[in-house]
């Protein structure tokens, strides 16, 4: 295909703006789906994408589209994630392509993820092409958003295309406005193949798959690639397009972007960034290399039955096949048995992970207390990253703890500020910057990452019912009093609760734990001490008195089938319980007792 007839592009957008409904729109429109096989969201393919309404892996489509100008285009859509958790797979993609589109909702205006996205569209030096969507609602303000999209981004928006993604109004421009707007990609067909590895990820039937961006040369079927950073060297077995389903292609060349497969073991073999050339005549330049994604947040996984260990084992290496940026090492606990340590790239990162690892593998995990990276240095002047609050050298041998700090960018309706104002506040957070855009707020806050990590977007959410918008990006390391906290059930230590918390905020933190865990452990015979510690010092304390009821002693007489329906319950809740000791505490109180509220 021609440079000038190949167009690439991604959508940024707040989440919900209607990124998916758009994409949708483009390639109904386009009859690259036939009518009976689209589906709402063609481009979200995990259930739990479907459910969350949220994209988590980017995904590409290929769209052919005949032109006012009687021209056939083809379109390359690249689908972004719209969370924070995401912004990494978010640049990656944005360097794969020349232009975006900005969706901003016409009832909601622009919104913190908004800005966030379209400032790594402007970063990849894309031009940018506004659009106005919902317009359909009684509550769109296109005119409104037009001028706030100019004051805050400071784009011009003076073309912005009013559209409504939901019946499909104003879509025929916004394919135009793509053929039109937006550059054509250039590179040089004769020159030897560079090409960008957008992404990869692991099909059962294919092996890895990856998703390649061609800058110069031509890249065929029957090739022997190599990939430059780790130098390994593959057999292109199978070359292929999205539209969205996987279709065939003998070659790719500049500008195009594809698939291949080729005997591939390892998603970790595919490093995203990493330029892919051929085994001979290849280019020696490879393109400027991305920043790995780092894991943020760390937490223990545990199977609930300690014989579920190797299947959890062989879960999570099948994800990792899938996910590349999660990452996981062996970790034992006295109190958990032998689970594994894992990193994520932000909560909800966390949080898809586990329900993956339950759902589709059928687990029962304990997830221990989330967990940041602390730089402890010690006393003899070396440094150690602790991933575990629970290895936490002696403090004796400690001489400062550093902790990860976010810049958090907050927008939100004026009647909320004061309750956001508050509640970073209160999560020890510095406020930066505030200023207005219209009705709402915006707010710049320097907030530890420790203290985002339990709940503060449930809070957020919370205190304003819905209507604030986050985003955060990492801004370095800065020391603070920073000490390890211990609960002891019946005084044994239940390390999975150890946590690194802020010395002044330590005493009030014990006392909410014991407490919650006064609420979440069922009594039991005898009377329970649950406290917090620090070192050897504890700073508060619970009682949980004892119990001696029969539970059987409510049947009555002779009702066996009751009675034995009634011990078999327990039983089967015993399986969702752990042993401390002689204390049985119940799965669900270990990720209970961590939410503050
Ligand atoms: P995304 O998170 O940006 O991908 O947003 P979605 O495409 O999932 O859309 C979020 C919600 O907005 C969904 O319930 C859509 O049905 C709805 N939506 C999307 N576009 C429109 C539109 O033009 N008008 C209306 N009224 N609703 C829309
Ligand atoms: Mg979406």
């Amino acid at each position: 295909t021609e440079l000038d007839r190949i167009r690439n592009f991604s959508i940024v957008a707040h989440i919900d703006h209607g990124k998916s409904t758009l994409a949708d729109r483009l390639i109904q429109l386009t009859g690259t789906v036939a009518e009976r096989d689209m589906k709402a969201q063609m481009l979200d393919a995990m259930d739990i994408e479907r459910e969350r309404g949220i994209t988590i892996k980017a995904n590409s489509v290929r769209i052919e589209y005949p032109a006012k100008d009687g021209h056939t285009y083809i379109l390359n859509l690249i689908d972004t994630p719209g969370h924070v958790d995401f912004a990494y797979e978010v640049s990656r993609s944005m360097r794969a392509v020349e232009g975006s589109l900005l969706v901003v909702d016409a009832s909601q205006g622009v919104e913190a993820q908004t800005l966030a996205n379209v400032y790594q569209a402007i970063d990849a030096n894309h031009e940018i092409v506004p659009v106005l969507n919902k317009i359909d609602l009684p509550a769109a303000e296109p005119e409104r958003v037009k001028e706030q999209i100019e004051d805050v981004i400071g784009i011009d928006a003076s073309d912005a295309i009013p559209i409504s993604a939901k019946s499909g109004m104003g879509i025929p421009e916004v394919l135009e406005a793509i053929v039109n707007r937006l550059p054509a990609p250039k590179g040089d067909r004769n020159a030897p193949l560079k090409a960008m590895l957008v992404d990869s990820w692991y099909d059962p039937y294919l092996g890895v798959v990856v998703m390649i961006r061609v800058m110069d040369g031509v890249i065929r079927k029957g090739d022997r690639i190599k990939m430059m950073q780790t130098g390994a060297v593959y057999g292109v077995d199978k070359l292929a397009v999205l539209k969205p389903q996987m279709v065939d292609i003998a070659e790719l060349g500049p500008g195009e972007i594809g698939i291949w497969t080729g005997s591939i073991k390892q998603v970790r073999d595919t490093r995203v960034g990493d330029t892919i050339t051929t085994e001979k005549k290849g280019t020696d330049k490879p393109l400027p290399g991305f920043k790995p994604a780092q894991p943020v947040v760390f937490c223990g996984l545990f199977p609930v039955d300690a014989n579920d260990f190797e299947d959890l084992r062989d879960a999570i290496e099948k994800l990792q096949l899938n996910d590349a940026s999660f990452s996981s090492e062996m970790e034992t606990s006295a109190a958990l048995g032998f689970g594994f340590r894992c990193g994520f790239l932000g909560l909800l990162h966390l949080e898809v992970v586990r329900d993956r690892l339950e759902r589709e593998y059928d687990l029962d995990l304990i997830t221990t207390a989330p967990s940041v990276v602390y730089k402890i240095h010690m006393r003899d002047g070396t440094m150690q990253e602790l991933h575990n609050p629970a290895d936490m050298p002696d403090l004796t041998h400690v001489d400062h703890v550093e902790e990860p700090r976010i810049k958090a960018t907050i927008m939100v309706p004026d009647e909320y500020l004061g309750d956001v104002l508050k509640l970073c506040q209160d999560r020890r957070g510095i406020q930066l910057n505030l200023t207005y855009a219209g009705a709402r707020a915006m707010v710049e806050y320097d907030l530890p990452l420790n203290e985002v990590v339990f709940d503060f977007y449930d809070r957020l959410k919370s205190v304003t019912k819905g209507y604030a918008s986050f985003d955060y990006a990492i801004t370095g390391y800065r020391e603070d009093n920073l000490v390890k906290m211990q609960i002891l059930v019946n005084d044994e230590p239940v390390d999975a609760l150890s946590m690194m918390v802020h010395r002044d905020r330590a005493e009030a933190r014990g006392r909410q734990m014991c407490e919650k865990l006064k609420e979440l452990i069922p009594r039991h015979m005898f009377k329970i001490p649950i406290q917090a510690a620090i070192g050897g010092r504890v700073i508060a304390r619970e009682t949980l008195s004892a119990m001696r009821k029969d539970v059987t002693a409510k049947c009555y007489g002779g009702d066996v089938t009751r009675k034995k329906k009634l011990l078999e319950k327990q039983k089967a809740g015993k399986k969702k319980m752990r042993q401390f000791g002689k204390v049985e505490i119940p799965q669900t109180a270990f990720i209970a007792a961590l939410k503050m509220d």
